[in-house]
């Protein structure tokens, strides 16, 4: 059980809160028009993320071995918890997804898709989600089979992220005739592979766009089929789910962020000659949303210790991300409340942060399908 953070974490959280105020936070009312909170004007994200580079939290979930700042799971999580109180830039701190590259890839895979990864030459993108299973996972029907030109992949995947841009796609495919868990295998697909098209643009609420993806006879080579044949269900799922934690510590900063917002906004509006602090409709919603924050900060820096301790919190992580995004979306909601019109124009940056939070009760794990986990776990 963690009590209190070690000194080294703090220093971080220092480090880290000081850089998201004095560079991210004053990036927010310079670039209104861009389209989602992540995205900066190509010069910006240079100079910061050299700046991020010099801090040395480049690639920062990444192990030392393969060139990354190697932070453990709670480290990790106050720095992502720090950044996401920006709603300007959070792009400059992105972490790779390299953990399944780390753990399953072959020497080879990891000199040709990860080193670069994380040097920030390229990035890539995952893709398991489908038209006709997207939380069922054990649902997907994008085959792969071995033939005499070599590995063929046909299906199509929907909703993912960073697609257009990526130099290769991690594809969660199945071996042709298997059903269900059995036969799940992740394949690495170079953008530029025959048979492979990324197809139209899928418009989100907060404004980070996903990609419909298809695979017409798309042939690879055998060096290409990530982790032990057929088993990903046993060896590659837990890499899918280790951004939950992120996710909830995402949630955390987001929340802090507006929580103080919404008691700033509360002392300096005035209505019917007092300041909005002053009513206590007003003061429960702030005293919620502290309470709320403050239970939840407990639950993902416990996990988050814990995993970095070895421990295996697949449930604990499920309650963290569940609970930290359901909290987000409340806090968000009374602080827009407290703000009035204020509130839901871009003039102030609690719209975007009500979009941005939307999406992740739906990703990494929908709020049902962690609550169903968790009670299976429970009552086993
Ligand atoms: C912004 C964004 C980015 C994404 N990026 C990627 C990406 O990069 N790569 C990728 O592969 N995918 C990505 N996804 C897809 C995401 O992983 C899926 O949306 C998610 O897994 C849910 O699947 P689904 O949308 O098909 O919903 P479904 O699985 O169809 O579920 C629909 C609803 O029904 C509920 N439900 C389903 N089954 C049950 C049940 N048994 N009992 C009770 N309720 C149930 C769900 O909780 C949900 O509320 C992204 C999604 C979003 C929103």
């Amino acid at each position: 059980m963690l009590y209190k953070l070690p000194e080294e974490t703090l220093i971080l959280q220092d480090t880290v809160k000081r850089f998201v105020d004095n560079e991210l936070i004053p990036l927010e009312r310079k670039f209104p028009e861009r389209p989602n909170s992540y995205e900066l004007p190509e010069d910006v994200f240079l100079e910061l993320t050299a700046k991020v580079h010099e801090m040395g939290l480049t690639a920062r979930e990444t192990p030392e071995d393969a060139g990354g700042a190697g932070l453990g799971t709670l480290d990790n999580c106050i720095v992502t918890e720090q950044v996401h109180r920006s709603t300007a830039g959070c792009s400059v701190f992105s972490a790779t997804f390299a953990s399944m590259l780390y753990e399953l890839g072959t020497e080879e895979q990891k000199e040709r898709y990860l080193v670069p990864s994380v040097k920030g030459e390229f990035h890539g993108a995952s893709a398991f989600s489908e038209p006709g299973a997207g939380g069922d996972l054990a649902g997907i029907q994008t085959t792969i089979e071995k033939t005499d030109d070599g590995w063929v992949i046909n299906g199509n995947k929907c909703w993912i992220f960073k697609a257009k841009t990526a130099r290769f796609i991690l594809v969660l495919t199945r071996l042709k005739g298997t059903e269900r868990h059995d036969g799940l295998q992740w394949v690495i697909v170079d953008s530029d592979a025959p048979g492979f098209k990324v197809g139209r643009e899928q418009k989100m609420i907060h404004g980070q766009n996903t990609y419909e993806l298809f695979f017409d006879n798309c042939i690879v080579d055998e060096k290409q089929l990530l982790g032990k044949q057929g088993q990903a269900w046993s060896s590659g799922t837990d890499y899918l789910f280790s951004g939950r934690i992120q996710i909830a510590a995402r949630a955390l900063g987001i929340a802090d962020r507006c929580l103080e917002m919404a008691k700033e906004y509360a002392k300096i509006r005035h209505t019917f000659g007092k300041p909005l602090s002053s009513r206590q409709a007003i003061q429960w919603m702030i005293a919620d949303s502290a309470l709320e924050l403050h239970s939840c900060r407990l639950l993902v820096y416990d996990t988050a210790l814990r995993a970095q301790e070895g421990e295996k919190v697949y449930t604990e992580t499920a309650m963290a991300k569940l609970s930290a995004t359901e909290m987000v979306a409340k806090v968000v909601d009374r602080a827009m409340q407290i703000h009035g019109a204020a509130g839901l124009s871009d003039e102030s940056i609690l719209e975007r942060c009500y979009r941005d939070v939307r999406p992740m009760r739906i990703y990494e794990g929908t709020s049902e399908a962690l609550r169903s986990m968790i009670a299976r776990d429970l009552l086993k």
